[in-house]
C-alpha cells in the first residue's frame, strides 16, 4: 500500500495507547457542530483542519488557538476551511478537530524514522520554531532501553530547562522518560509505521501533553 498521514485525531488515539497524554477532541464537518463540541470540551478550545494533503496546517491557516465562545468557534471552523482551499485547492477536507487548549508549556519534539542503513530511530530535542534552527536534538536506534533513554534526555543542550535552570522549577523529567518510553515501544510493535513525530508535546512541572501528532504508515 503507498504511504499515508494519519490524522491527528488516529496519532492521538494511538499514542494514548502508549501513555502519551492528549489534548480531549472531537471531530466536526459543520460550524454548529464545532460551537457544540466546543461547549462540550470546555472553552478555550483550538480548532485545526483535518486533510490528508496538509502536513502543515499552521502554514495553511489551518490552526486556530484560543477560541472562547460559541460565535468564535462557528466562525473559526468556517475560516480554517476557507484557509485550507485557499492553500491547496485539491486538498480533501475531512472536518475539523476541535480540542481543549493546552496550557504553556516547554516544547519538545519527539520523532521516530526508518533509516536504509540503521533501521528504525528515535528522536528527541527542544521543539517551538526558533529553536528548530538550533537542531538541538539527539537519537537513539531501536530497540531501547529506558536507562538509555534516561542518558539521552541529559544529552540535549538544553537540558538545564528540564532539570532546573537559575531558579526555575524542575519540569517533570520522570513523565517526559515514561513518554519516550512508550513512544518507542509504540514504533517497535507497529510494523507499518515509517515515521512519526509529536512535535510538540509540552512538558510541565507535573505531566506533559502532546499538541499535535503526525504518523506516516505504509
Ligand atoms: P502544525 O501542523 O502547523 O505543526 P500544530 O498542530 O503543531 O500544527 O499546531 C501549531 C501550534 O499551535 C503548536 O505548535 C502549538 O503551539 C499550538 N497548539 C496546537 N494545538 C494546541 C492545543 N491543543 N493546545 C494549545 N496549543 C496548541
Ligand atoms: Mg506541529
Amino acid at each position: 500500500m503507498a504511504k499515508r498521514m494519519l490524522s491527528e485525531a488516529e496519532g492521538y488515539e494511538l499514542f494514548q495507547k502508549y501513555g502519551v497524554p492528549t489534548p480531549a477532541f472531537q471531530i466536526v464537518t459543520g460550524a454548529d457542530e464545532a460551537a457544540e463540541a466546543a461547549s462540550e470540551i470546555g472553552y478555550p478550545v483550538v480548532m485545526k483542519i483535518i486533510s490528508p494533503q496538509i502536513v502543515h496546517k499552521s502554514d495553511a491557516g489551518g490552526v486556530i488557538v484560543g477560541i472562547s465562545g460559541a460565535e468564535e468557534a462557528k466562525k473559526a471552523f468556517n475560516g480554517i476551511v476557507a484557509s485550507a482551499k485557499e492553500y491547496n485547492p485539491d486538498a480533501d477536507i475531512h472536518g475539523v478537530i476541535v480540542e481543549e487548549m493546552a496550557k504553556p508549556g516547554l516544547e519538545l519534539i519527539l520523532g521516530g524514522k526508518t533509516d536504509p542503513a540503521f533501521g528504525k530511530v528515535i528522536t528527541f530535542g527542544m521543539g517551538g520554531t526558533l529553536v528548530e534552527l538550533m537542531k538541538d536534538v539527539t537519537l537513539r536506534i531501536l530497540p531501547v532501553h529506558e536507562s538509555e533513554i534516561r542518558t539521552m534526555v541529559k544529552e540535549i543542550n538544553a537540558y538545564p530547562l528540564i532539570s532546573g535552570y537559575r531558579g526555575m522549577k524542575p519540569r517533570d523529567e520522570e513523565s517526559l522518560i515514561a513518554i519516550i518510553t512508550g513512544v518507542a515501544r509504540f514504533f517497535e510493535e507497529n510494523p507499518n509505521v515509517m515515521e512519526f513525530d509529536i512535535n510538540p508535546l509540552r512538558l510541565y512541572e507535573s505531566g506533559a501533553c502532546a499538541v499535535d501528532a503526525r504518523i506516516i504508515v505504509d
